[in-house]
């Protein structure tokens, strides 16, 4: 197997375990600890039939040591470990209560310190001076309450091996909406947050017929106010425009497609927007390497594609079996779903290889392809575990039993993650990302300056006739080459970078992706510096339009830091 410094760097910081003997695993070791111990699963399944553990663990195992898929953070981590915490997300209620309020706060630190990220809809606590009936006095409304989570999460970053995450929603119908749209503008006390407004339908449909739209007390079910729809969208918009947040989530969409509304409605997501989950679920994700799936010709592997697909399926299942979870209630609803997300890292790469530029027709088609492939073989895989393990126990009741489908193991199978560390691990770019530079220069102590190259695109110019070191050192001052003459312009036309991209294709690929996603898409909308109120607007309605979950803007240079950063040159 084969590793970038960089991957090499990033696991002997965080993954690699001290053995007994007090030296650390090697990242094939760790591959072989996390696929055994996932491995065990099945032997309950077989009624101790070891041959057959042996024979799954080799799957997993190949499926990592190639590269060809990679699980979650938390899994590679914790698997085989003490703790054996292995899920990314999780999403927890915040009722209008001190008790749950704080019951959360604690579950929450418990969760981070595992490595899990959490997601929490603010939307139930009434609004900011309301009536406290029992002691008199008046509430503080969910931005200051988020203020609290923020410090929690800060407090428990010290000793975790990654800081924790959040997602904040605030429904777009809440009382202290506007509050809410600027809660981080020069505050650094909500900087562990992303933050979403949950946008309706209705909503929406008031933005564009220029209406009016109620906003209404959770606690009273009261209309407290009316306000002109767009004035808040400008307000969202101009926001999202010097900042990148909040972003949106269409939060009315996302329960139409909820695989278990009998259980209850969706509130919110996990902290990257990707993964929108119930209260109290948890949900474990893992990632096909799409750049591995090549083939010497230059086509698409749909055969490799396939098993990896399949192999993939069943581990992030037994994932579910295997993992020790922070709470009984969290572990009792994620077993009663079973919800999996599987994605893709590396389409950037992928597209490089077989020569089809980001910003094409064909690019989007090829999105469609591939996930509506891994889609269907997911579920294939899905379905075929019933046949020995069953169905997740809210089958019953679940869309898919009213649409006549055939029993399913897990209630939903896809998910595009960010993939931030685990494309770092696997050498490829991240997601479905388009690579932000070719080449950047790396400062190394007592060294020369460094230039890292995207490999694929230096074989293309050797290929061309065209590499040398100048040059390289060229497009590192740069990160792109649309403007370096000794570049050939076939060249040009297929790597291009995230800004040479127009944010409309940015969001096509996003929508291209969600057709054929379950849950979520990860997916950052770039645009460039002097991009106007009007192009954000323009985006968001047109996310919208295009079915996508949420979408997420991110305007070149406006912003020093963001929580999770996921597609900054590597
Ligand atoms: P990775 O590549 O490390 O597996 P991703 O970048 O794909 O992780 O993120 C997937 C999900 O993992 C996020 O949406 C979030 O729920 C969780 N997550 C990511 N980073 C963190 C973090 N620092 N702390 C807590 N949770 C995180």
């Amino acid at each position: 197997m084969e590793l970038s410094d960089n991957a090499q760097r990033v696991l002997e910081k965080r993954y690699l375990k001290i053995k007994d003997n007090g030296e650390k695993e090697t990242p094939e070791e760790l591959f072989k600890r996390v696929a055994n111990n996932i491995a065990q699963v099945e032997s309950d399944v077989y009624k101790h039939d070891e041959e057959r553990v042996d024979l799954v663990a080799k799957d997993f195992f190949d499926i990592m040591n190639n590269q060809y898929f990679m699980p979650n953070s938390p899994t590679l981590m914790n698997a085989g470990k003490n703790l054996q915490q292995l899920a990314a997300c999780f999403v927890l209620p915040i009722e209008d209560s001190m008790e749950s309020i704080f019951e959360t706060i604690k579950n929450a630190a418990l969760i981070h310190k595992s490595g899990g990220g959490t997601g929490f809809s603010f939307s139930e606590l009434r609004p900011k001076n309301d009536i406290v009936s029992t002691t008199g006095g008046v509430a503080s409304g969910p931005v200051s309450f988020m203020k609290v989570f923020n410090s929690a999460t800060e407090a428990v970053k010290q000793g975790g091996t990654r800081r924790g995450a959040n997602m904040g929603i605030l429904r777009v119908d809440h009382p202290d909406i506007l509050d809410f749209i600027t809660c981080k503008r020069d505050n650094e006390e909500i900087n562990n947050f992303n933050i979403s407004v949950g946008i309706t339908n209705e909503f929406m449909e008031a933005v564009k017929q220029d209406t009016d739209y109620s906003l209404v007390n959770p606690n009273t079910n009261e209309v407290t106010n009316k306000l002109r729809a767009r004035d808040v969208f400008d307000k969202i918009v101009e926001m999202a425009w010097s900042n990148g947040e909040p972003g949106i989530v269409f939060i009315d969409r996302i329960n139409e497609q909820n695989p278990t509304p009998k259980v209850g409605q969706i509130q919110s997501t996990n902290p990257c927007g990707e993964q929108p989950l119930l209260s109290y679920e948890a949900c474990n994700l893992g990632s096909v390497n799409l750049s591995k799936m090549v083939t010497q010709k230059g086509g698409v592997n749909y055969q490799l594609l396939k098993e990896t697909v399949r192999k993939a399926v069943h581990f992030l299942d037994n994932v579910i079996d295997a993992n020790n979870y922070p709470l009984k209630k969290i572990e009792e609803m994620s077993k009663n779903n079973r919800k999996i997300g599987l994605g893709v890292m590396g389409y950037g790469d992928m597209l490089y290889k077989l020569g089809v530029p980001y910003n094409s027709q064909k690019a989007l088609d090829l999105a469609e392809q591939i996930m509506s492939f891994i889609d269907r073989e997911s579920k294939e895989k899905s379905r075929e575990l019933v046949k020995e393990r069953g169905a997740f126990p809210n089958f019953k009741n679940s869309v898919y039993e009213k649409r006549g489908e055939s029993p399913i193991r897990n209630a939903t199978t896809t998910t595009i993650a960010p993939t931030g560390t685990i494309s770092i691990i696997s050498g490829t770019s991240s997601g479905i990302e388009p690579l932000f530079a070719l080449a950047f220069t790396r400062n190394v102590l007592n060294e020369d300056k460094l230039v890292e190259v995207n490999p694929i695109f230096r074989e293309a110019t050797i290929t061309h006739g065209c590499y040398s070191t100048e040059l390289m050192e060229k497009v590192a001052d740069s990160g792109g080459i649309q403007n370096i003459d000794e570049i050939p312009g076939q060249i040009k036309e297929v790597f291009v970078t995230s800004h040479d991209i127009a944010p409309e294709w940015h969001l096509k690929m996003q929508a291209a992706f969600q057709k054929y996603t379950d849950n979520a898409v990860s997916k950052t909308v770039n645009l460039p510096n002097d991009a106007t109120l009007e192009d954000v607007y323009q985006i968001y309605n047109t996310a919208y339009d295009l079915n996508c979950k949420g979408v997420t803007v991110y305007r070149d240079g406006s912003r020093e830091s963001q929580v999770l950063q996921t597609n900054k040159p590597k």
